[in-house]
């Protein structure tokens, strides 16, 4: 067994870092406001190879393995959690174009994505519900050589200023469930979309909110996969995205703890440094503890993923765990800087909202623990 990443993982962690501290830490706060992410973030995300990285080169992608983009998404977190977003959607929509589309689609979609020059969202969730994403209800209807989509889809992230959407529209009977739906990459500049952004407790540079879809004619060379199969295609996606969503949480996480630890090794109080004092010391030592467990579980995932290995229900209980537990981790943190901790002049507020989103995002615990349980149980039941 080898816990190592190899020379390239430690060379990109290291050069991420130094990016990270430079170019993002600084900004990160005055991001905690209704603007959108600046463009120029998402760009130098691209020159740096991080959008979408998985694709093949000559769509512009680097190939890279999935180890390396937790990696990726762990440190660019660390930095600036909602720029961790472009890096989190572009691997989304990358892969799924990548596994699904035809050679021409992927020669047109791909690269601009790649290059950061096209921000793409993944739009799943109607204001009908989330967590059953099998019965979108968002219409496609075949017109010609056309399809006229006509619906709504609602919490979906960068709705305010994505440039494309890769869509979950119902082509088949409401009855067919999954089996009728498929995939389209749509241009959000498209005559018919309109947009509205929520007012969000975190991660409000990405604005989330609802995209509006009236009658907007998209041509059948949009669809991606075959008719009826964009629902399995998507969740194929998700399986490793769940993952990379664990390691942007613990990477905010682990920044937190990392300023905390300094902050109480230099107050002090009681003719001492507080860190001396075991009700301190204490919850940072098991919140360093659970950081590193939910780490490995996140990068176990991805390694699965790399060996072509089934990953789906240790990526699963890392969505579930990772986010609930970064989310505690900095509620400690902010505690341990007293009544400092409360302003909103220290990040950590601010990253345990942002990582609050994400306890949601991509699937709730409980749908996650779902999965868990149907695969632990069913393995058990069946006998090995
Ligand atoms: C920050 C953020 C970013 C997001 N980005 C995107 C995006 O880019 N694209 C996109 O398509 N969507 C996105 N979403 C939407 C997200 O995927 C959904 O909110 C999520 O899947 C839950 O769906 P819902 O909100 O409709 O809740 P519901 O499905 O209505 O669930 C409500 C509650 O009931 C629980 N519940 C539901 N079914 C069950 C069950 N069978 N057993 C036990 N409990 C259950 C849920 O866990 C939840 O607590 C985002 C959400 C957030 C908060």
């Amino acid at each position: 067994m080898d816990f190592a990443f190899n020379a390239d993982q430690q060379m990109l962690r290291k050069t991420l870092a130094d990016f990270a501290s430079r170019e993002l830490t600084p900004h990160y706060m005055a991001h905690d406001t209704d603007h959108d992410l600046p463009r120029e973030i998402v760009r130098k995300l691209g020159a740096l190879g991080l959008c979408a990285p998985m694709a093949e080169s000559q769509y512009g992608g680097q190939e890279l393995d999935y180890v390396s983009l937790g990696i990726a998404h762990e440190e660019i977190a660390r930095g600036d959690f909602n720029a961790a977003y472009v890096l989190l959607l572009s691997a989304l929509v990358g892969a799924i174009i990548s596994s699904h589309a035809n050679e021409r689609q992927k020669q047109v979609m791909l690269p601009p994505i790649c290059r950061g020059e096209h921000v793409a969202a993944l739009a799943v969730t109607e204001p009908g519900g989330g967590s059953d994403a099998a019965h979108v209800k968002l219409a496609a209807r075949r017109e010609g050589d056309s399809y006229v989509l006509q619906g709504e889809k609602t919490s979906i992230s960068f709705a305010s200023w994505a440039d494309t959407a890769l869509v979950m529209a119902r082509t088949g009977s409401y009855e067919a469930g999954a089996r009728g739906v498929s995939a389209f990459y749509v241009d959000l500049h498209s005559p018919g979309v309109t947009r509205h952004r929520f007012k969000d407790l975190g991660s409000r540079a990405i604005g989330r909110g609802q995209i509006f879809f009236d009658a907007v004619r998209v041509p059948a060379e949009a669809r991606i996969g075959e008719e009826g199969s964009g629902f399995v295609e998507v969740m194929q996606g998700f399986d490793f995205s769940r993952a990379l969503i664990g390691l942007m949480c613990l990477g905010a996480a682990q920044q937190s703890l990392d300023e905390t630890c300094q902050y109480v090794a230099d107050r002090n109080a009681f003719g001492g440094v507080l860190a001396r004092f075991e009700g301190v010391s204490f919850p940072l030592a098991e919140a360093a503890v659970k950081l590193r467990a939910a780490r490995l579980l996140c990068y176990e995932a991805l390694w699965l993923k790399d060996e072509g290995k089934q990953h789906g229900w240790v990526a699963a209980g890392a969505k579930w765990w990772a986010p609930e537990l970064a989310a505690q981790v900095l509620h400690q943190c902010l505690l341990l800087h007293g009544h400092l901790g409360f302003s909103l002049d220290l990040p950590h507020q601010q990253r345990m909202r942002d990582v609050i989103g994400l306890e949601i995002g991509d699937g709730t615990a409980q749908i996650m623990k779902l999965l868990v349980a149907r695969e632990v149980i069913g393995q058990v039941a069946r006998g090995y």
